[in-house]
Order: structure tokens, then sequence, then C-alpha cells
């Protein structure tokens, strides 16, 4: 539980130290002139560029920002403003979005764990220097309902849900440390944002910081494309649209809801993937953490003798904005911008049924069944068309 510090307002100089996200935070560098160029060569900004490194490569080795940098409690302000900017200006420069998104996540969680010990007013303070009007009320924080949704729907803790808010009068109070959480997801939107470079400065910086964008590059786990071979009859190409949203969503290091990544989990169980490709398909995650990632596709995959979790019908999928069956504008492939009209029939329910109308084969690993194999159950629900149908074990 979180203990809120009884400490004095910080004046800006200490808040934007302590959140250089916030705008106006280049106030810090009041009477210096630090232009791009020599904040990437100036020998005056060696030691704000030694702290950004160490900042990229802390957040690339734990984007859960656990990692404490004991060399950035110690740095003057202006410094740890600078190594701040520096990193973002390289990880904006960087070949993929993956290592910046895992940075802004290893940032925003840095900020979190200050948010959510601090006085009210601190936060409050953050809050609206992020544009968001939040305002004390009683023991907590209101905040604005439009705001709510905004950073709560991409938080995959249930308790974030609006139905589970008090709501009053376009405004939802939830206690200070939901509210630090609240912002803490701003901070990541915020950060998610790559500057805007210009062609020769990408250059420069690529060349600059060569070393670390490769050092950085071999720490962030990036997607694995695993050949079909290695996952015995997948099929990726016959996937329904949802799924093959889900990967793209990973594959562009961008978050996954809860419901989808237990849903990507259960679906490629079933589709005959084993775990090693399973934990591939989330290597792309902001916030990818190996050892979580294989206990929890454990815990998917091993229920039941290992016949794993029902993926969630299309009712549920649609139900958390999952189905992607209008077609996605975003996709790159002309195919999956178009809707399709298998999942349009009223016959289809489930995602597997969609895989195996598509010529997909089920596969069931559990105990006593045929290994590698279409089982009798597989089988009996291939011919029922409704798999998904006999159990809900829809667990979110
Ligand atoms: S209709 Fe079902 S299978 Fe098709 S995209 Fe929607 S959830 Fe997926």
């Amino acid at each position: 539980m979180a203990v809120h510090r009884a400490s004095a307002a910080l004046d800006d100089r200490s808040l934007f130290a302590e959140y250089p996200f916030l705008p106006g935070a280049d106030a810090l560098l009041a009477g210096e002139s630090v232009s791009v160029r020599s904040l990437l060569e100036e020998g005056a900004y060696e030691s704000a560029r030694a702290l950004g490194r160490s900042r990229v490569r802390a957040a690339a080795d734990d984007p859960r920002g656990s990692r404490d940098l004991d060399e950035l409690a110690r740095a003057d302000p202006g410094v740890r403003f600078l190594s701040f900017l520096f990193a973002r200006l390289v990880l904006s420069a960087a070949p993929t979005p993956t290592t910046l998104r895992r940075w802004a996540v290893a940032e925003a969680k840095r900020s979190y764990a200050r948010l959510a010990a601090v006085p009210p007013e601190e936060l409050i303070a953050v809050g609206r220097r992020l544009g968001f009007t939040l305002e004390e009320e009683g023991n907590g924080v209101a905040v604005p309902l439009v705001d709510y949704l905004h950073l709560a729907t991409p938080i995959r803790e249930a308790e974030f849900r609006l139905a589970r808010q008090e709501v009053r009068s376009g405004r939802v109070r939830v206690g200070a440390v939901r509210a630090a959480r609240l912002l803490q997801e701003a901070v990541r939107l915020r950060l998610t944002v790559p500057i805007p470079l210009s062609a020769d400065v990408v250059e420069s910086v690529r060349a600059r910081e060569a070393e670390l964008l490769d050092d950085v590059a071999r720490r962030v786990p990036l997607p694995v494309a695993r050949s079909p071979a290695a996952g015995g009859t997948i099929r990726p190409d016959r996937f329904p649209p949802c799924i093959r949203k889900m990967q793209r969503t990973l594959e562009h290091g961008e978050n996954l809801s809860h419901s989808g990544r237990f849903c990507l989990a259960s679906f490629l169980h079933r589709a005959g993937a084993d775990e090693e490709t399973i934990v591939d398909a989330y290597r792309g995650a902001p916030d990818f953490d190996e050892s979580i990632t294989r206990y929890q596709v454990e815990h998917i995959t091993h229920r039941d003798a290992g016949r794993g979790y029902e993926p969630p019908e299309c009712d549920t999928l649609r139900s958390h904005g999952l189905c992607v069956r209008e077609g996605d504008p975003s996709a790159a492939v002309p195919a999956d911008q178009r809707r399709d009209p298998l999942c349009f029939e009223t016959f289809l329910r489930h995602p597997l049924q969609y895989y195996r109308l598509r010529g997909g084969v089920l596969v069931d690993r559990s105990e006593g069944s045929d290994e590698d194999g279409v089982t009798g159950r597989a089988a009996a629900r291939g011919r029922s068309d409704a798999p998904g149908r006999s159990r809900s074990t829809d667990r979110q």
C-alpha cells in the first residue's frame, strides 16, 4: 500500500526534474542554449548522455521500471532533464518503434512509483500540466469522464472498468493511487509518440549512437516469426481477422488488452502452436517480460491436462472491442483491410470455428489424446461447428 508523503508542494524546478515529460520542463535549461546537435556532440553534455544511455538500457532490460538508477537520483535536475531528452531523442530515431514504446512504459512506471506516494496536490498538479482537469474530492480525486475513458481503456486491470467506478455529474471519483495509475497511462501515451525529427537528424543520431541502438536492439526481445513447421500444423494465413489483428498489435510494439492476450494464447495453443511459439508472439509487447509471459502461457495451456483454456467466443470478443470483421483500415495487407464475409455468417460463433472452416486443423495435446493430432473431441467439435460452446472457460 502506498504511503502518502506529507511533503511541501514542489517548486517548478523540482517538479520538472521529477517529471521531465511535462510541458514547460525545458525551463530547467534557463540560461543555457542546448541544440540537438550540441546535446549529441558537445563534451559539456557527456554526463547527460551517459545518464540518458543508462535510462535507455535499464528500460530495455526491464520495462517495468523496477530497476533503480542510483545515478539518476543523484544527478543535478538539469542533467536529469537533459538525460531524459537525450534518451527520447535517440529512441525517436531508432529503426523500430518497439524500443521507444518499451522505454515509455519504463519511464511511466518510474513516474507512477512517485505519483502513488505524493500528496494529492502534486498528483493534481502533474495531471493538470498533462492536460487533465483533476480535482481533489474528499480523500480522492475526481477525473472528467472523457479523460477517465481515455486513460483507463488501455489498462488491463478489471477494477478500472467504468462499470466499477463511482460516476457523478460527469466525473469519476477514484482514490489517489488509482489516479496515479491513470497518470502513468497518460505519461506512457505521451512518451510513446516519437519526437518529429528531420531525416538528417535521424541519420546523425543513428550514426553517433549506433553502439547504443545495437545494444538495445539485442536486449529488447523482438517478435520472432517462426516457420509453420516449427508449430506443426499452424496455418497463420487462415487465422480469423481478430487473431491476425492481435498479432499485428504486438508485432508493432503496441499494447494488447488482457482479454486479447488471453484469447491469442488460448487460440494459438488450440491451433497447435508450441509454448515457445506462443511466447514469441508476445515479444513485441511494450511491457514484455519473458518469465511472466512463460508463467501465464503455461497457466493457459496446461489447464485441463494440457487441453488449455477455451478461447472466448465471437460475442465475447465483440463486447471487448476485439472483433475486426469490418476490416482493419490500418493493416498493411489489403486482405486485412476488407470486411470478412465469413465473420458475418449467422452460424459463425467462434474464432476456432472460423479457423477450421478456412482449412485450419485444431490440435489437442491433452493427456490421452493423439499427440499432435486431431483428437476425437476436436474432431467432434469440428463436426458440430460449435467450438467453445461446450462450456464457458473465458476467464478474464
Ligand atoms: S466474427 Fe468472430 S472470428 Fe470473425 S473477427 Fe469477429 S470475433 Fe473474430
